[in-house]
């Protein structure tokens, strides 16, 4: 594995210089183009990491996962879809225009930044300091990573840039897809963007997400079975932004990306893996990670198609 794995990593280095490193939060901007690391998490326990994998970075989008987890452990299917679609949009992630569309009640999935804002609001708490807790514990658990917290540095860089999340936010709270305070919401979900990670935290939940929810370890049921198979089906269509029917046809893998560089994998009853490399291509998506992903694929027969 480790051969293979570093056979990847060479051929993902070759696309770096391509990416561009996210700058319209400003804190993100400061890490290497260069970066790229990988870990490999199999359901036997076995681990596996070559390149930057031990590399803290903020997950970012990937705590969209996470985060609709939780909510439909909270709140249930049916409340959740009530207020965000599971149908892909083809559009950028922090688009705003089919918001305003007169028969669209709703924002089209959870993976885009309108429907994870939506998805965060639905998170159980007094207010935003406890959904925050909630989200960071279950963040904590999934990665089986006491240490993980929030970068403080990049969530306050994306409170003070951030007005395009705070403008779908108060644009859904005025056509009453999301109550409460817009402000306290915003929040919330600039903190779960910037919790901090490595790969192998990352390739740790995945791992749990490839076992239909059963942690691989303790034996514990983290994530009810149905809940699994639904965030891993919207993951495979919308996962990846508007690549995500490119990533499906030439990786086949669910996966979630973030504007941080980090990518979540998770293959069906294998394994769990955790992808980071900050340059980014014109959709958003790691332009390394993406190549990665798709020599391990190819090699290693990892398409669920
Ligand atoms: N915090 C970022 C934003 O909302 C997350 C975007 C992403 O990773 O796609 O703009």
């Amino acid at each position: 594995m480790e051969k293979i794995l570093q056979q990847a990593l060479e051929y993902g280095k070759q696309y770096t210089p391509i990416g561009k490193v996210a700058s319209y939060i400003p804190e993100l901007h400061k890490s290497s183009q260069s970066d790229l690391g990988i870990y490999i998490k199999t359901l036997d326990g076995k681990g596996y990491g070559v390149g930057a994998y031990d590399k803290k970075f903020t997950i970012q989008s990937i705590s969209k996962v996470i985060v609709l987890t939780l909510a439909l452990m909270d709140k249930g299917c049916e409340k959740v879809f009530k207020k965000v679609g599971v149908e892909a949009t083809g559009d950028p992630f922090n688009s705003i225009v089919r918001l305003e569309l007169k028969h669209l009640q709703k924002p089209l999935n959870p993976m885009i930044n309108a429907g994870a804002i939506a998805t965060t609001s639905l998170i159980h708490g007094k207010n935003g300091t406890e959904q925050i807790l909630r989200i960071l514990e279950f963040a904590k658990l999934l990665s089986d990573n006491p240490e993980v917290d929030i970068n403080q540095e990049v969530y306050e860089s994306e409170i003070k840039t951030g007005d395009r999340n705070r403008s779908l936010a108060y644009f859904m709270k005025s056509s009453g897809v999301i109550e409460g305070d817009v402000e306290s919401l915003i929040e919330v979900y600039f903190k779960q963007c910037s919790i901090e990670m490595t790969c192998q935290d990352l390739a740790r939940i995945g791992a749990i997400y490839s076992n239909n929810g059963l942690c691989p370890k303790t034996h514990r049921q983290l994530i009810p079975k149905t809940i699994c198979r639904m965030v891993m089906a919207i993951m495979t269509t919308c996962g990846l932004y508007d690549a995500s029917g490119e990533f499906a046809v030439r990786v086949g893998i669910p996966a979630k990306s973030g504007v941080g560089g980090g990518i979540l994998a998770a293959v069906p009853n294998k394994l769990g893996i955790g992808v980071y490399g900050p340059a980014l291509d014109e959709k958003g998506n790691s332009v390394g990670g993406v190549e990665m992903l798709a020599y391990l694929a190819d090699r290693l027969d990892l398409s669920i198609f």
